[in-house]
């Protein structure tokens, strides 16, 4: 399984809680009310990328981590 990195905007994220309910095992809520990541490697590529697609604020980033291509968001969507 390739490795990814995961990275939540916080200028962007207004903890909806969306991510966390898909994937608790990759996300929580920090004290602030913001998503963080807990294991990125909790969940399959597919399933984080689905997760980030959800986001109503495009807060959320998916590196692969090996060989640092952005999976999420697609270029010109922003982060
Ligand atoms: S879905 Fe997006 S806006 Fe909502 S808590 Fe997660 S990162 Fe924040």
């Amino acid at each position: 399984m390739a490795q990814v990195k995961i990275t939540v905007n916080h200028n962007r994220c207004v903890g909806s809680q969306l991510c966390m309910h898909f994937l608790p095992a990759v996300f929580e809520m920090n004290e602030s009310g913001q998503s963080m990541v807990i294991d990125a490697n909790a969940a399959d590529i597919t399933s984080i990328i689905q997760t980030a697609e959800q986001c109503p604020q495009c807060a959320i980033k998916v590196e692969d981590t090996s060989s640092g291509e952005i999976l999420f968001p697609p270029p010109g969507l922003g982060f």
